[in-house]
């Protein structure tokens, strides 16, 4: 890692307006970087020529004293936004070659406030997942190695974004959550990451997977950094019938360090009795840390919360199974010819689409097909309900909710690769607050028996990323999380 490549958001940004160095200089630095961490695996495509220009107008823009808040920030984009003209695949074969004709909201508002776009980020075929072993464009390798020199899956879906930040790849880099594709692999990778409420960051121009649970954040290497980039990705868009038409606030502003009287909840049904010890030691450490600073600690119930799985393999399968019917072989992407439409179609289907996405619209036509439909995803949509529910109840009792973000560190490649059940059980923790649509963050607080990073959660109300955020900030204080990752690649 150079220097440069080094430096926080924060301090880049500081670096920039100082003139220490250009954007050009900084962008450069880590496209050298990109270059020499190929191994990883992160990238799908790089956009050199493009991140130069970009760094270019950014160093004109502050010279010229008009810069963005993100001016010369050079960062990686999920390949799950569409990028104008830029290959955009959703690490699937599906959409071989597919240049959209327009720009997602979110990248948009990330571009305008001056950031720079260094490519591409690989992530689980259409975001289905949770190790990144799905992309078809192959595995991403965590940073992160286990003292024992074993490789690590990095997390997913958002695994090549997160990947990319530990490895200082990119300063920072956009990241979709459906289930916790965010907050589990910044957990699995040492970083911040935060989901937030739906209907905050518009979806727009992000390719669907579930759309009443899809939601844009950043990944970062620190609380400061997701919150400024959380401030440029988040905003109204009328393109996004489900965006809310509420001001954003300034989030770096919010970390102001006090949480004294911060009524904590903490979530007995988290408490599973297979979660191991050194997970539950890290939560109750985290309990002390908040408490320490002037937390109050209130015990909370969320008693559907054994439901949540279940129900969110139920919705998720369902909306992807309607949202991926428009890959056909005609509107864009991959076309394997047939004697007919109908072969067209289904040869195009059966070679484009990977055997997860092909079990997900499996699951999801099954449980949206007559006869079924009200045993489960009817009955699903009322557990979502009362998941919901749950939450609000608990939120008339305390301001935030401290979690694990995941149940085990990084695991090994293959380890679940076999075994769907095994790898929807990762997202144990994630889910509900996802079903109810509220914002989470992962926080980096300690490292496991191996060597490897472990995040603690907080989740908020409706539209309180604040708060969030600023019990993020103490819970990092207080962390002191300064591990790297050795490098090997
Ligand atoms: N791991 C979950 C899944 O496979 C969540 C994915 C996500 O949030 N995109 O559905």
């Amino acid at each position: 890692m150079s220097d440069l490549t080094s430096l926080s958001m924060a301090d880049a940004l500081a670096g920039l307006d100082a003139g220490d160095f250009s954007s050009k200089e900084l962008t450069q630095s880590y496209l050298d970087a990109v270059e020499a961490g190929q191994a990883i695996n992160a990238y799908t495509t790089v956009t050199a020529d493009q991140a130069l220009d970009m760094a270019a107008a950014a160093d004109d823009a502050r010279a010229a004293g008009t810069p963005g808040p993100l001016a010369g920030i050079p960062l990686a984009v999920k390949d799950l936004f569409c990028t104008k003209g830029v290959l955009t695949t959703a690490s699937s074969h599906i959409l071989d070659g597919f240049h959209p004709e327009y720009e997602s909201t979110v990248t948009s508002n990330l571009w305008r406030d001056g950031a720079v776009m260094l490519g591409k980020v690989s992530l689980d075929e259409f975001a289905m997942g949770s190790s990144n072993e799905t992309s078809y464009f192959g595995s991403v390798e965590n940073p992160w190695r286990a003292d024992d020199g074993q490789s690590r899956v990095p997390g997913g879906s958002s695994g090549g974004s997160a990947a990319a930040v530990a490895a200082h790849l990119a300063v920072a880099a956009t990241g979709t959550d459906t289930g916790g594709s965010i907050r589990q692999p910044s957990s699995y990778c040492g970083l911040t990451g935060m989901k937030p409420t739906y209907g905050r960051c518009s979806r727009w121009g992000v390719i669907a997977f579930a759309s009443s649970l899809d939601q844009a954040g950043p990944i970062a290497r620190s609380v400061k950094d997701t919150a400024l980039m959380l401030g440029s990705m988040a905003g109204y868009d009328a393109k996004d019938s489900t965006s809310i038409d509420t001001p954003v606030p300034d989030y770096a502003a919010a970390l102001t360090g006090d949480i004294r009287g911060l009524k904590v909840g903490i979530p007995k049904e988290y408490r599973l009795d297979d979660t191991p010890a050194e997970i539950l030691a890290l939560w109750d450490q985290g309990i002390d840390w908040l408490k320490q600073s002037g937390a109050e600690i209130v015990d909370i119930s969320l008693p559907h919360t054994k439901y949540a799985l279940a129900t969110y393999y139920i919705v998720a399968p369902a909306e992807a199974s309607s949202n991926l019917a428009r890959y056909d072989g005609v509107k864009y992407g991959l076309r394997v010819p047939g004697d007919s439409l109908i072969d067209m179609y289904e040869n195009t289907r059966a070679e484009g689409f990977g055997e997860e996405v092909t079990r997900r619209i499996l699951i999801g036509t099954y449980v949206l097909s007559a006869g079924y439909y009200d045993a489960y995803y009817l009955k699903a949509q009322k557990v979502r309900s009362l998941i919901a529910r749950d939450f609000e109840q608990a939120y008339q009792s305390c301001d935030v909710i401290l979690t694990p973000t995941a149940p085990s560190a990084a695991f090994a490649p293959g380890e679940n690769a076999d075994d769907p059940i095994s790898m929807y059980l990762n997202d144990v923790f994630t889910v509900p607050a996802s079903l109810a649509g509220l914002p989470g963050i992962s926080v980096p607080a300690g490292l496991s028996g191996e060597g490897l990073p472990l995040g603690l959660q907080l989740l908020g109300r409706p539209f309180d990323e604040e708060t969030v955020l600023r019990a993020a900030g103490v819970l990092e204080e207080a962390a002191g999380f300064t591990a790297q990752p050795s490098k090997w690649w």
